[in-house]
């Protein structure tokens, strides 16, 4: 790294952000140091960075990168604009775009409430997506001990809301994982320390994905289990028509290998197709 008189006092002022804990402002210093020194997304940025700024403020920088919050929704959820939160469209079907959930991932960051992977240097990527594994880890094992809201026609806007909310918490962590295993696949190519935190991420990645996608089953399960007893009790035409279409449809998707085709499916979750080698 050349450290020309603009890069030096650019530095120069990431520091005395880090030292001042304004996580924002090191960031938003630190892009202007690459915009001024493009090379610097071509290297393995840790070790440079340890050696400029020292190892505690390094840091501090890649936790700063891994916080940032994405600038397209609030933690990673958006409103459904076709049925504006109902989960219904028209009077008696699903609104298939939320899964009739109401709302869903944002589609910048794919739930995770996090800035996308692309607006940082390729070089810092490792460091960033291991620690927003270990925060999605963490809050994954808090959500994994909740119990499981059990369908009760007699509390059941409680319920139902309940259900909804544990999908969409689920969903967003998974979301999180979706592009962390994005990044672990785009960067397959890394090497030394780069290359063993992404290992980390795909090893932590590949025991939590099944895990929370099996909870997300049993809660769609309990879903389909109160739609089918309220089209038991429903004397009402239309309300017993929506009841019967979202227990035909619960049921079916809680059996989906990976939730294509409804606002639950991850892209990178998906495991590559294997190849057939040629003969
Ligand atoms: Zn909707
Ligand atoms: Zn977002």
């Amino acid at each position: 790294m050349n450290i020309d008189a603009k890069l030096k006092s650019i530095l120069q002022a990431v520091m005395r952000a880090v030292d001042s804990e304004r996580e924002k402002d090191a960031v938003h210093l630190f892009m202007q140091a690459v915009a001024h020194d493009p090379t610097l997304n071509q290297v393995d940025l840790p070790p440079v960075l340890t050696k400029v700024l020292g190892k505690s403020r390094t840091e501090f920088l890649i936790q700063a990168f891994a916080e940032l919050p994405c600038m397209g929704c609030s933690r990673g959820i958006w409103l459904c604009d076709d049925c504006h939160g109902s989960g219904i469209s028209g009077e008696t079907s699903v609104c298939e775009k939320c899964t009739g959930l109401g709302a869903g991932n944002c589609g910048f960051c794919a739930g995770s409430g996090w800035i996308t992977y692309n607006y940082m240097p390729p070089g810092l990527r490792p460091a960033v997506v291991l620690s927003r594994t270990r925060l999605v880890i963490a809050e994954a094992r808090t959500l994994l001990e909740l119990p499981l809201p059990e369908a009760d026609l007699a509390g059941r806007a409680t319920v139902r809301k309940k259900l909804v909310k544990q999908i969409l918490a689920h969903n967003r962590l998974l979301g999180a994982l979706g592009n962390a295993m994005e990044v672990v696949k785009r960067q397959s190519e890394s090497t030394g320390a780069a290359k063993a935190m992404l290992e980390q991420v795909r090893a932590v990645g590949a025991k939590a994905v099944p895990r929370l996608e099996k909870r997300v089953r049993s809660l769609l399960g309990q879903l389909a289990v109160l739609a089918k007893l309220e089209a038991d009790q429903a004397t009402d035409v239309d309300e017993k028509k929506l009841a019967v279409r979202r227990a035909k449809y619960y049921a079916t998707i809680m059996k989906s290998s990976d939730f294509k085709g409804t606002s639950l499916f991850h892209l990178h979750l998906k495991r590559p197709p294997k190849t057939v080698p040629r003969t």
